[in-house]
C-alpha cells in the first residue's frame, strides 16, 4: 500500500486492490478516516500510518455504501461510521449486502479476514450540508450515479476534493444497478466548481489527481456518458482507460443504459 500527503492535514493510503483510496484528514487533533484499503495487511497496518502522522482518529466516513469503501472498522474498530441520508438508508435497506460481496472477493483471492465485516448503525449526515472536525467544517455535497448514494467530502482549507467513485484516472464512469447515466451527470456538473478550485482530487480508485488532470477527466467522463446514453455499447472509451476491465465494464453499463 502507497501512503502519500497532499496537505499538512491529508493522506492518502492506495490499496492493492481497485487502487481503491483511504484518505485520512485531520483538524487540530481531531482525525477521520474517510473510505478503507481492501487486503487485510493494509487494514491492520493504518493506524500506524494514521499514529505516526499523528492524525488521531476518532470516526469513519464513507463516501458510499459499496463494500470496497466500508472496511474501515477493521482498522478503527471504536471509530463511529459517519454517511450520507441515501447511504444510511441503503445500508439499512439491503443489510448484508456488503458482507456479501466481501465475502465473494476474499473467496475469488483467497483472502482471510480476522473477522466477518460489523456495520454497526451508521450515523446518517446531512448532504448537502457540513460535518464538523476539529476547528474545521467538512463540506458534504451528494454525489449519485454511480449508485443510488453516496456523498462527496471537500476539504476547504486544504483544497482537496475527496470524490468518492467519481473522476478516476484509472476507471471509466461505472453505472452500476442502482445507478444512472443523468444522475452521474448531474453529480458532475455539481462537482465541476469544486473541481476547480481543488488542488487535489482523491479518486475512489486511482492516484490522487491534480486539479487541471481531474477537470480533463470530468470533460471525458462527461463525454463518455452522454454517448452511452446516445449509442450505448458504440461510445467510444476515454483514451488512457481502455484495458480489458475497463471494456467489461463499458459492456455492463450498455446493457444497463438499454434496460
Ligand atoms: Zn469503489
Amino acid at each position: 500500500m502507497r501512503a502519500v500527503g497532499l496537505h499538512a492535514d491529508v493522506v492518502v493510503a492506495i490499496s492493492r486492490a481497485y487502487q481503491t483510496t483511504c484518505t485520512l484528514v485531520r483538524s487540530g487533533s481531531e482525525a477521520f478516516v474517510i473510505d478503507s484499503p481492501v487486503f487485510p495487511d493494509e487494514l491492520e497496518i493504518l493506524p500506524a500510518i494514521a499514529q505516526q502522522a499523528a492524525f488521531p482518529v476518532a470516526g469513519a466516513l464513507a463516501t458510499h455504501a459499496d463494500w470496497d469503501h466500508l472496511l474501515a472498522r477493521y482498522a478503527f474498530p471504536e471509530a463511529p461510521l459517519g454517511c450520507a441520508e441515501t447511504t444510511a438508508a441503503r445500508l439499512i435497506a439491503r443489510p448484508g449486502e456488503a458482507q456479501r460481496e466481501l465475502r465473494a472477493f476474499d473467496d475469488e483471492h483467497y483472502v482471510e479476514r480476522p473477522s466477518p465485516l460489523s456495520l454497526p448503525g451508521a450515523q446518517s449526515l446531512p448532504v448537502p450540508g457540513h460535518c464538523g472536525i476539529g476547528e474545521q467544517e467538512l463540506e458534504l455535497h451528494p454525489a449519485d450515479g454511480h449508485t443510488e448514494d453516496g456523498m462527496a467530502i471537500w476539504i476547504p482549507w486544504a483544497r482537496v476534493l475527496v470524490a468518492g467513485d467519481y473522476l478516476s484516472p484509472v476507471e471509466i464512469p461505472i453505472v452500476s444497478e442502482t445507478g444512472s447515466a443523468s444522475a452521474y451527470l448531474a453529480t458532475l456538473d455539481r462537482l465541476e466548481p469544486l473541481v476547480e478550485q481543488a488542488d487535489h482530487v482523491v479518486p475512489g480508485h486511482g492516484r490522487p489527481v491534480d486539479g487541471t488532470r481531474a477537470a480533463a477527466i470530468l470533460r471525458e467522463d462527461r463525454a463518455y456518458l452522454q454517448a452511452l446514453r446516445d449509442h450505448g455499447a458504440e461510445a467510444k472509451l476515454p483514451l488512457a482507460r481502455r484495458t480489458g476491465a475497463q471494456r467489461d465494464i463499458h459492456a455492463a453499463n450498455a446493457r444497463k443504459v438499454a434496460g
